[in-house]
């Protein structure tokens, strides 16, 4: 037993996550991480928070909460009880940090899961501007996704989903906000009108995430001989079935742990008012990786 003492007293600043479940999450990793890294007076843990999530951001506020990020399935709904939403949250639907803001007597929402994604990707030299992208699946994530990429000037962007009317959905919302972006929807069981070019796969499902770590939504490897770059939202397990299904393609092939870190980084950014440097977010991959027994 250590006989270290926390470094907690009446002027630590307390942050957290609220979702249901939320027992899984590695978010106080990333935080707790990071504030031991530059020797913020913070901690962060989770709140389960089964119903009203409106009443759980107002109670938040009231005991003076720092901070806090949400998780499913309460994206959409702490939206109301929120004094203000960032844009890009506002045209997702969804917001997944909250920032409070005491000149207007409650929190601000904002959706760092796309700016991770996009950071994620850039920091692997993954272009979006120009490029033809196919999006699997069409929930919370497939949605944001959409929207991400075609603001980041994708030329052309195909969702495909088991339930196509999901997709067509995400189709004409976001076709609506980016008229020139050429959006398509389609069936991931109809692979007939895919891109002529090769292209950017997202992987937005939740297929392959463990205990499932032997599936892919897409199985037929003629599909994957189209795709230059996969990214797979999934983490758990590191090396997913789509992942595999690229490489031996002979395509290049991501994890989602590096948009899990980022959207992480970039709440901690919002919160402190800060630039979080490259050794710090290393520091914080190698925690994510031990606490995932790599
Ligand atoms: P969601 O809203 O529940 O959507 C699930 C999607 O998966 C839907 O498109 C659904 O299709 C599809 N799906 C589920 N089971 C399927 C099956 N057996 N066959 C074919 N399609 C299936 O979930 P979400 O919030 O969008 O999250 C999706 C994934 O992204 C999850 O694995 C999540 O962990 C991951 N994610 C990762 C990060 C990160 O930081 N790395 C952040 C956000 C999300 P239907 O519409 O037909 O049901």
């Amino acid at each position: 037993m250590s006989t270290d003492r926390l470094n907690i007293d009446g002027h630590t600043r307390i942050f957290g996550l609220i979702g249901n479940p939320v027992g899984h999450t590695m978010s106080p990793v990333i935080h707790n991480t990071l504030a031991a890294y530059y020797g913020h007076n913070l901690i962060y843990g989770a709140f389960p928070v089964a119903d009203d999530p409106v009443k759980a951001v107002e109670g938040a506020y009231a005991l003076g909460i720092g901070g806090l990020n949400v998780t499913v399935p309460h994206k959409s709904a702490v939206i109301p009880a929120l004094v203000e939403t960032d844009d890009f949250a506002f045209k997702i639907g969804a917001v997944n940090t909250l920032v409070r803001m005491d000149e207007k007597g409650g929190y601000k929402g904002y959706n760092t899961d796309m700016p991770g994604l996009y950071r994620a990707m850039c920091q692997e030299d993954i272009t979006i501007a120009g490029e033809t992208v196919v999006i699997l699946g069409a929930g919370g994530a497939a949605r944001a996704v959409a929207m991400m990429t075609a603001s980041k000037g994708a030329v052309r962007v195909s969702v495909l989903n088991r339930t196509v009317s999901k997709a067509e959905a995400i189709v004409k919302e976001i076709t609506a906000l980016y008229p020139d972006c050429q959006m398509c929807a389609g069936s991931i069981y109809d692979l007939h009108d895919l891109p002529e070019e090769k292209f950017l796969c997202i992987q937005a499902t939740s297929t392959g995430m463990s205990p499932h770590a032997d599936q892919a939504v897409i199985e037929d490897g003629a599909f994957y001989e189209r795709i230059h770059t996969g990214f797979d939202l999934v983490y758990n397990p590191y090396d997913t079935k789509f992942m595999q299904l690229v490489r031996q393609a002979g395509g290049k092939a991501y994890n989602g742990l590096n948009m899990l870190l980022y959207q992480g980084v970039v709440a901690y950014e919002l919160w402190n008012d800060m630039q979080v440097g490259e050794e710090a977010v290393s520091l914080v991959r190698r925690r994510l990786k031990e606490e995932m027994g790599l």
